[in-house]
């Protein structure tokens, strides 16, 4: 039998154990995902031998252990998509008895009843999806998978009627951006909020093809996105990020504080952007691996006078160094067009 643990126990120990600021983890359990999308910074890799590669069941268990002792309260599962694991169920339920804050990024697509069911006797602390079409066209065009939208639209009702909390963010590329209206339309018949939001970014292995889907800037500006990246580290830390620029610290942005990443072969990474260095958790210790990552961001100086170095609007662009090293090769280089949105917002945004 499970002893399911109640969140004040948990809660009670966690501040019994820990004088500093709680840890969080993104763990990016698998590559693998049943969509394709034509601007996935992740590439997918839908075969068998990045299957292989990852780290098995009891791995992982063996992670989120070491993670609760070094004093993990919120945990989130993405990809690819966490739900593409047979073993998904499983790390769930094990997530969820050790009490950790669980967050699921989704695209719903790979949900089946057991999974829903599951997730209505435990709910998770938040469901967070993409939809990036309100018409089938639209939707297949970008997943690149026929049948997937009729699934989303069906599994979206499901998770709404069993009560769960939802989120549902949208990318606006030159693919859909013609169906923005409808899109949000849809969103609020359902009662949530429209999240909009238009960074694409080159995938993780250098290659920017998913760059040609991005907005032209003008429309980027016009349809007043902003403030929200994927890691939520731009605008939202602007105080933050000026302080670290007066230190002259090379990250500007909050990594380093207490948000970790993992990847599918449970490499401890700085961010899912910045995948260099990496400490090894399965066979380290994750406080060890914490430290010298911090270090590593505490430390680390721009080795040239860069244009990024000096510049006065960091705070306000979407650029950084994991995201320059992807699409420019050299993490201390602009990115043109992230450059050229910061300076026409800067121009168009009172702060
Ligand atoms: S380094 Fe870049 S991708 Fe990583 S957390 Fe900072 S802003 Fe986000
Ligand atoms: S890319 Fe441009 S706007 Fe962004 S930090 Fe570098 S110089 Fe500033």
């Amino acid at each position: 039998m499970i002893l399911k643990k109640q969140y004040k126990h948990w809660s009670a120990r966690f501040h019994a154990d820990h004088s500093k600021e709680p840890i969080a983890v993104q763990m990016e359990l698998t590559y693998r995902c049943p969509l394709h999308c034509v601007h996935c910074y992740s590439g997918c890799y839908n075969n068998l031998e990045y299957a292989k590669k990852e780290l098995a069941t009891k791995d992982v268990k063996i992670l989120m252990d070491k993670l609760y002792n070094a004093g993990c309260l919120w945990c989130a599962f993405t990809g690819g998509d966490p739900m593409a694991r047979d073993d998904f169920l499983e790390l769930y339920e094990y997530a969820k008895q050790k009490g950790f804050i669980l967050t699921l990024m989704t695209n719903l697509v790979a949900l089946t009843d057991e999974i829903l069911e599951k997730m209505i006797e435990e709910p998770p602390f938040s469901i967070a999806m993409t939809l990036n079409g309100a018409t089938r066209e639209t939707y297949e065009k970008i997943s690149q998978v026929k049948g997937s939208f009729k699934i989303v639209m069906s599994n979206i009702d499901k998770v709404l009627k069993a009560k769960l909390p939802l989120k549902i963010k949208t990318l606006l590329s030159r693919n859909n951006i013609h169906e923005i209206d409808r899109i949000k339309a849809f969103v609020e018949s359902k009662g949530l909020k429209f999240y909009p939001t238009a960074n694409i970014y080159a995938r993780l292995n250098g290659d920017t093809t998913p760059c040609q889907y991005r907005l032209p800037i003008e429309r980027f500006i016009a349809n007043g996105i902003d403030g929200e990246d994927e890691c939520g580290n731009v605008v939202d830390h602007k105080l933050q990020t000026k302080k670290f620029k007066l230190q002259n610290r090379f990250f500007r942005c909050a990594i380093g504080n207490w948000q970790w990443h993992i990847d599918p072969y449970g490499e401890l990474n700085i961010c899912s952007f910045v995948r260099e260095p990496a400490y090894s958790l399965l066979s380290g210790d994750a406080i060890e691996g914490i430290t010298e990552l911090a270090d590593y961001i505490k430390n680390k100086r721009f080795s040239r006078h860069s244009e990024c170095e000096s510049c006065e609007i960091w705070y306000r662009c979407y650029s950084c160094p994991g995201k320059a090293k992807l699409e420019v090769g050299d993490e201390e280089a602009p990115v043109p067009y992230f450059c050229k949105l910061a300076k026409r917002q800067t121009k168009t945004i009172k702060m």
